[in-house]
């Protein structure tokens, strides 16, 4: 059995997010998706625009028909969390080449910290590869269409809080 987490901040989830979740999901046992709790780790490390118990209700909310993946809040080291979840693996996205020196870095940081745990990265699909929670928030902030880069119940709570 190989258990793996899915973190990130999630904020909110997009159809890259989800696409990783579904293909993670038929590679390992069990997945845990670990949404990071900026607020209850007690450092001002991101703004974000949802709660956390939020984003993992928009995340639940898209994943029903995976009955080997659930979702949970963390605040602390991601190798941490890792063990918690008795997971051997943590899974990433990789989007385009900037994303690259960024995980590279932070795998082999947590190399450092946990060598046990390995990280196995998904390259996004190709109509993926722009999408961010950023690049969402910034577009749905003005208005625009993200009907086809967020879940419906994403999209409507960005037009919820964005509406003026
Ligand atoms: P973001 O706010 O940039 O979407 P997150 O911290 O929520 O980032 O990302 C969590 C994980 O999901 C990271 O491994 C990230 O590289 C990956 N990811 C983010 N966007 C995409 C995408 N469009 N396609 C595939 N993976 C992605």
């Amino acid at each position: 059995m190989v258990h793996a987490i899915y973190p990130g901040t999630f904020d909110p989830v997009h159809n890259g997010h989800l696409d990783i979740i579904n293909r993670a999901a038929l590679l390992f046992d069990q997945l845990v998706i670990g949404v990071f709790d900026h607020e209850a780790a007690g450092k001002q490390i991101k703004k974000v625009a949802f709660s956390a118990a939020t984003r993992i209700q928009f995340i639940e909310q898209n994943i029903q028909h995976l009955s080997n993946v659930r979702v949970m809040p963390y605040n602390m080291l991601t190798v941490d969390f890792a063990h918690a979840a008795g997971a051997a693996v943590i899974v990433r996205g990789l989007r385009v080449f900037s994303d690259f020196e960024f995980e590279f870095r932070m795998a082999h940081a947590n190399q450092r910290l946990a060598p046990e745990i390995d990280v196995v990265t998904l390259l996004a699909r190709e109509e993926h590869t722009f999408l961010s929670g950023t690049t969402v928030r910034e577009i749905a902030a003005f208005n625009g269409d993200v009907s086809t880069m967020v879940p419906a119940n994403v999209e409507a709570a960005l037009k919820k809080l964005y509406q003026t």
